[in-house]
């Protein structure tokens, strides 16, 4: 396996962008940014899935601040690391 690490660099994971905008959310281990949270409406009162927001990011923060404070609280660290797979990595089934 190969574990890519990649600092402190934040992206959403649905603009890949995003670092600079105010606030995000959580949706599972997605982090998204406040561009894309504006976009969705995921802040409404009456957005219809608000029970798949796990965690709503501090609002007055940028959303790099805020994916890299929930990095270090997660996992102890402010970077992150993309892990890849290779096929050897599986085992084989009999
Ligand atoms: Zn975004």
């Amino acid at each position: 396996m190969i574990t890519i690490n990649i600092g402190d660099n934040v992206h959403c994971d649905f603009c890949n962008g995003g670092a600079e905008s105010k606030g995000g959310v959580m949706i599972g281990s997605h982090a998204v940014c406040g561009t894309c949270t504006d976009k969705y409406g995921y802040l409404k009162e009456d957005y219809e899935y608000a029970d798949e927001i796990s965690f709503k990011f501090p609002q007055d923060k940028t959303f790099k601040d805020n994916v890299l404070a929930y990095r270090n609280v997660t996992t102890g660290t402010r970077e992150g690391t993309i892990e890849i797979k290779a096929w050897d990595d599986f085992e084989e089934l009999d």
